[in-house]
C-alpha cells in the first residue's frame, strides 16, 4: 500500500541472495526459458516503487506492463477487494448474477468513445478479450475475414497470437494458425512502410492498406479489422496521424467491425481514458483489460448494442469472467482514474519523459526515435549516425544497466530495441525525475 517509502534505495548487489534463491527454485519449477525482465522477485510494490525479497526498493518505469495504472495495491482498490473477499469470492456471473459486474459494464459503456447504445461482457484477459470481439464481429457479419496490422500485438492464445504480427518469440513454431487473418501495413512514421515522410506516413499507409484490403480480400468479405490505436509491445507506435480515421471511415462504409485493442493503451495510460480519443474515433468494439482493475485479472469488449445483442444465448461467457473480486477492484481503480486527476498526470508525465528524452536524444544518436503518448514513451534504439538499423543488442545492454542501478524498465519492439516508459500515474515528480536521472547515467556509461 501506499506507506511504502518512495525511494530508490539498493541495499545488496542485484539480484541478492533471496532473489538468486528464489530463482534457483524458480528454474528447478517452471519452464526453462520463461524467464523474467527482471533479475529479482518482487516483496511489495504500491506508489511508484517495487521492492524486492531483499529489500531493495526500485524506482517503477513498467507498472506490470501498463496494469497498474492507480498503483499496485492502491488504497481504494484493496479496501474494495477485502470486502467483496469477505461478503463471496465466486458464484459464475452466468449462474447468479451479481451487482458489481453490471456496475463495470455500466462504467465502460459510459467511458468508452462514442455516446451511441452500448452493451459489455467481462472476460478474464486481454487475449480473450480479443477472442470474443472478432467472435461477435464475425457472427454479427456473417464474414470471415479478419485484418490485423504489422507490428501488432493481440495476445497469446491461438486466434490472438495469429493476429499477433511477430514470429520470435510469440508463433514460432507454434503453428499452425488460425485462419482468414490477414495483415496490412501499419503506419509506423520512423519506418514508414510506404517510404513517406514523419507527417504524410498515416494517409499513406492508409491508402496501401485500404487498396489491399479492396484488391485482395474485398471489403464484403471483411468482418473486422482490429488495430491498437497505438501499438504497444510492436514498440509504442503511435500511428501517423490520419491513418486510423482513414480506416475507419473505410470499415463503416463497408459494414467491417473496427475493433480497438485497447489492452495496453486504455484506462488513462495515453493520457486520456482511451487512446481513440486523440483522434476522436469511435470504435465499433472496443477490447480492455490490463489497467481496468489496478492488478487484478480483469478484461471487457465493449460495442455497439446492435452488435453485441445480436449474439444467441449462451454465446458469449466463461466460468470466471468478471471475477467479483476483479469487479470490485475496477469499480476502485476506474473511480481513481476518473476523479483523482490521474489523466492530467499521465498527460504530465508524458510530457517531462518527453522533454527529457528529446534531450538525451541531443546528446545520443544512437536515439533514432522519442515517441509516445500520455505515460506511453518510448525510445527506439539503432547504430547512430543517420543509420537507422536497429540496435538490439545496445537496448538489452542499456535495460541491464538500468535494472542493476534500481529501475524496473521494459524493452519492446519488432526489432527488440525500443525502451518503453510506462511508470503507475502515481509515480511523484521526484522519482520520475531520478529514474530518468537513471537512463541518462546508463547512457553516459555505454
Ligand atoms: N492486446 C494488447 C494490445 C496487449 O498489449 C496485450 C498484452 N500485452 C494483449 C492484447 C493480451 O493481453 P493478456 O496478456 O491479458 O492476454
Amino acid at each position: 500500500m501506499t506507506d511504502l517509502e518512495q525511494v530508490r534505495r539498493l541495499v545488496t548487489e542485484i539480484p541478492g541472495p533471496r532473489s538468486r534463491e528464489l530463482a534457483a527454485r524458480r528454474s528447478a519449477a517452471m519452464p526453462a526459458k520463461m524467464g523474467s525482465t527482471m533479475p529479482v522477485f518482487a516483496a511489495r510494490a504500491g506508489g511508484g516503487v517495487m521492492v524486492d525479497v531483499d529489500g531493495n526498493s526500485f524506482i517503477d518505469f513498467g507498472a506490470g506492463i501498463a496494469v497498474v495504472n492507480v498503483g499496485s495495491s492502491a488504497p481504494g482498490v484493496v479496501e474494495a477487494i477485502q470486502r467483496q473477499v469477505e461478503d463471496f469470492t465466486h458464484t459464475c456471473a452466468m449462474v447468479t448474477p451479481y451487482e458489481s459486474y453490471v456496475a463495470v459494464c455500466e462504467a465502460l459503456n459510459r467511458l468508452t468513445p462514442g455516446d451511441h447504445e452500448k452493451r459489455s461482457m467481462l472476460v478474464n484477459s486481454g487475449a480473450e478479450a480479443v477472442e470474443n470481439a472478432v467472435k461477435i464481429a464475425r457472427h454479427y457479419t456473417g464474414r470471415d475475414a479478419v485484418v490485423t496490422f504489422e507490428h501488432g500485438f493481440h495476445g497469446r492464445t491461438l486466434l490472438t497470437m495469429t493476429l499477433t504480427a511477430k514470429s520470435m518469440p510469440y508463433k514460432h513454431g507454434f503453428g499452425p494458425f488460425a485462419p482468414e487473418v490477414y495483415r496490412m501495413p501499419f503506419a509506423y512514421p520512423y519506418r514508414c512502410p510506404t517510404g513517406a515522410s514523419y507527417d504524410e506516413c498515416g494517409p499513406s499507409c492508409a491508402e496501401a492498406a485500404i487498396s489491399a484490403m479492396t484488391r485482395e480480400l474485398g471489403p464484403d468479405q471483411i468482418a473486422a479489422v482490429i488495430v491498437e490505436p497505438v501499438q504497444g509491445e510492436g514498440g509504442v507506435i503511435v500511428p501517423g496521424a490520419g491513418f486510423l480515421p482513414a480506416i475507419v471511415e473505410f470499415c463503416n462504409a463497408n459494414g467491417i467491425v473496427f475493433i480497438a485493442d485497447e489492452v495496453q493503451s486504455g484506462f488513462g495510460r495515453t493520457g486520456t481514458m482511451f487512446a481513440c480519443e486523440a483522434e476522436s474515433i469511435v470504435p465499433d468494439l472496443i477490447t480492455t483489460a490490463k489497467g481496468i482493475a489496478g492488478g487484478l485479472p480483469l478484461g471487457g469488449v465493449t460495442g455497439r448494442a446492435e452488435i453485441m445483442d445480436s449474439i444467441h444465448g449462451g454465446g458469449l461467457g466463461g466460468t470466471f469472467g468478471g471475477n467479483p473480486i476483479a469487479c470490485v477492484a475496477a469499480l476502485a481503480a476506474i473511480d481513481q482514474l476518473e476523479n483523482g486527476g490521474l489523466l492530467e498526470r499521465s498527460q504530465a508525465i508524458g510530457a517531462t519523459l518527453m522533454s527529457r528524452l528529446r534531450e538525451l536524444a541531443q546528446h545520443h544518436d544512437v536515439i533514432g526515435d522519442v515517441r509516445g503518448r500520455g505515460a506511453m514513451v518510448a525510445i527506439e534504439l539503432v547504430r547512430g549516425g543517420g543509420d537507422k538499423t536497429p540496435a538490439p543488442e545496445l537496448a538489452g545492454k542499456l535495460l541491464a544497466a538500468c535494472h542493476q542501478d534500481g529501475l524496473v524498465l521494459l524493452k519492446a519492439g519488432t526489432y527488440d530495441n525500443v525502451i518503453r516508459i510506462m511508470p503507475p500515474l502515481v509515480i511523484n515528480d521526484a522519482l520520475l525525475d531520478e529514474g530518468l536521472s537513471v537512463i541518462e547515467k546508463a547512457f553516459a556509461s555505454l
